[in-house]
This record gives structure tokens, C-alpha cells and sequence, in this order.
């Protein structure tokens, strides 16, 4: 049977959009594939509010992290966390021989202006990186106000992570002033696994210039070279996501509209946690709660795994904690293309599981 999953990535996608996949094949140098990649990227451009250097990358979204610390890092990193793919960040940076100090918020806590200023004012940092949307604690950080702060200090580099919020929430890079925005695909864009997208800055391009090559096929410059020459990939790209995402981003951008996108995101959230408030508790601070993903502390004490037996019998699946909160908490996704109408029935098959 055919489970839909409000789990945050991979979610269920279009049957339209799936369908694009089987776009017989092209030659990767062709011009029609230059094309798509021209198209995708003014798209993008749209999507995230920038005039940035847009580029693709034939990995999850994972790669384009890793290429952005190892490249873009000159002195020292600092990694911001409010949870596991913070954490990822720093595990990355230090595995890559970067330098860099992790600098982690209280459990359910965001990362603040104040303390990305306490870091740079000690000018031993030309990077910082954010989450903007924790997926683990289910948090969304004030990327606009941590911007502000990162535009008094020239010389650093600000990466922000927006894999599970990009498509669904509005995230204004140039207004923001992020210099590497990425995200993958199988997220709020509603795509399959495979591929993942960034928005990079002539900061940052010259900042990777200055630093040189590093790696071969996960090498920052060597993919943004390409793609600024004539919209291409150093390697053979994944032209059956490509072909995918090019016809999604008309439907967010034409068919639904990014306003409407938005909102229906905000909307499905605040069902969500209005639920969650009636029967638990939320982990996320009031305020920084994020509109893909909620984080429900399982305050009653219920098998989590349990839950998710009983769900997939009834076609439904949503996700225990992350890491340290298995079992203490479960997460439920309401991002991509998730209508309304199945967000509800989930929650009602929930409530009678567990008799709530
Ligand atoms: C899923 C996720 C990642 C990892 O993305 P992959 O595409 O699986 O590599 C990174 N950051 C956040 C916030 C995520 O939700």
C-alpha cells in the first residue's frame, strides 16, 4: 500500500511532477540541457529573492554543505546550532581539517543576533553558518536579523542552511544578505531525493577563488565556474530531477504562487501546533516555531514507534525523534504539496490510536 509520508524528506511528490522523470534522456552538453539549467536558475532566482549565482549539485543537499565550509572557510568557521544538522556542519568542517568552534543554543532554543555578535566582534571568524529551519527540533532561526548583524563584518562569509524550509517558507536571500543558500530537493520543493541547489554571492565566488580548488567533484569553484560559463555541470548531471524541477517551479511560481505557498504552509502549521498544544507540548520556543516542520514533546509517554505500526496500517507515516528525542518527542511534516485534507485525517488517526 501506498503510504504518505509526513515525515520532513523525502515527502510524497506530484504525480505530474514524477512523471517529468521519465523525460527520455539528453546529452548532458547539449544545448536543450543548457537550457533547462538557464530556466531552472532564473526560476530559482525568483524563489529565493536574489540576483545570486545559482548552482545545481547532482548530491543531497549534504554535498553543497560540505563544498561551502570546506571552500569558503579561510581562517576559522563559526557553526551555529540549534541541533542535529548544525551539529552536521561542525562534523563536516572538522573532518575536512577546517577550523571552527560549534556554538549551540539550549535544547528548543534559536540562534540569536546577540550571539552571532559575541562571535565576530572577536574578528577570529570569516565564516558563519546558520540552520535557518532545524528539522530535528523543528525551529525556525531569525536568518533577516542574524543577517543584519553579519553586514557590519565584511569579510565573513554567511552560509545559511534552508534544506527543509526553502519552498515553503519565504526566505529573502539578497535582503538577507546570505551568501550561500542551499537546499535539496526532496523537501519543501516536493521533488524526489537526488539533487540539490544553491544561490552563491560574488563574496563568496571570490572568496573560493582566493582559497583554490578543494576536491575534485564536490570543489565549490569547479561547479560554479560551469555553471556562470554556460549553464552547465562539471560532471553528468541528474537531468531526470532537472527535467522535475523546472516544471515544479512553474507550478510554485505560476499555478500556486509563492504568497499562496507560504501562507497554506503557515496555515497547515498552525493546525498542527494548535493540535499538539490541546494534547502535548511543543519543543520549539513560541515565536521560532517552524511552519514545515512540528516538533510534539510526548508528554504522555506513548510509544512513538508504536504509533508509526499503526499508522502505516492506515496508509499514514510520521517521525519518531531525532537522535536524543527518540521516543521523547515525534515530528510531523506538513511541507511540500501536503494538503490540508490529509494533514486532518492524519491527526485523527492519531487521536484514535491513542485515544487522545
Ligand atoms: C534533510 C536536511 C539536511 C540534509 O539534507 P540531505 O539532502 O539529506 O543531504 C540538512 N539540513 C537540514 C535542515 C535538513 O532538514
Amino acid at each position: 500500500m501506498y503510504i504518505k509520508l509526513f515525515i520532513p524528506g523525502p515527502v510524497d511528490v506530484e504525480a505530474d511532477v514524477l512523471e517529468k522523470m521519465a523525460t527520455p534522456q539528453i546529452a548532458h552538453r547539449s544545448k536543450t540541457a543548457t537550457e533547462l539549467q538557464e530556466n531552472i536558475s532564473l526560476k530559482l532566482q525568483q524563489l529565493m529573492y536574489t540576483k545570486n549565482t545559482i548552482i545545481l549539485s547532482t548530491s543531497s543537499g549534504s554535498g553543497i554543505m560540505e563544498m561551502a565550509i570546506r571552500s569558503l572557510t579561510g581562517k576559522r568557521a563559526a557553526v551555529f546550532s540549534v541541533g542535529a544538522f548544525g551539529d552536521r556542519w561542525y562534523k563536516m568542517a572538522i573532518t575536512n581539517g577546517i577550523e571552527a568552534d560549534l556554538i549551540k543554543s539550549e535544547p528548543g532554543m534559536p540562534t540569536t543576533p546577540e550571539m552571532v555578535e559575541e562571535a565576530l566582534k572577536t574578528g577570529k571568524y570569516d565564516v558563519v553558518t546558520v540552520t535557518h529551519n532545524e528539522t530535528s527540533s523543528g525551529l525556525m532561526n531569525p536568518v533577516e536579523a542574524i543577517g543584519e548583524v553579519v553586514k557590519k563584518y565584511p569579510d565573513v562569509i554567511y552560509l545559511v542552511d534552508t534544506v527543509s524550509s526553502l519552498g515553503g517558507a519565504k526566505v529573502e536571500v539578497d535582503k538577507c544578505g546570505i551568501d550561500l543558500c542551499l537546499t535539496s530537493t526532496q523537501k519543501c520543493l516536493g521533488l524526489p531525493p537526488g539533487m540539490s541547489v544553491a544561490a552563491i554571492s560574488d563574496k563568496a565566488i571570490s572568496r573560493a577563488e582566493a582559497i583554490g580548488p578543494k576536491g575534485f567533484y564536490l570543489d565549490l569553484m569547479n561547479v560554479v565556474k560551469r555553471a556562470k560559463k554556460d549553464f552547465q555541470y562539471p560532471t553528468t548531471p541528474t537531468t531526470p530531477h532537472m527535467w522535475a524541477l523546472d516544471y515544479q517551479l512553474d507550478k510554485i511560481l505560476n499555478v500556486e504562487g509563492l504568497d499562496n505557498r507560504f501562507d497554506r504552509h503557515t496555515h497547515l502549521a498552525q493546525i498542527v501546533r494548535d493540535w499538539a498544544i490541546k494534547h502535548f507540548e511543543l519543543f520549539a520556543l513560541e515565536g521560532y516555531r517552524s511552519n514545515t516542520v512540528t516538533t510534539i514533546i510526548n508528554t504522555k509517554g506513548n510509544s512513538v514507534a508504536g504509533l508509526n505500526k499503526e499508522l502505516a496500517e492506515r496508509g499514514f507515516m510520521i517521525s519518531n525523534g531525532y537522535g536524543d528525542l527518540k521516543e521523547k518527542a515525534f515530528r510531523i511534516a506538513h511541507m511540500a504539496d501536503r494538503k490540508e485534507e490529509d494533514l486532518l485525517a492524519l491527526l485523527k488517526e492519531i487521536e484514535n490510536i491513542w485515544n487522545l
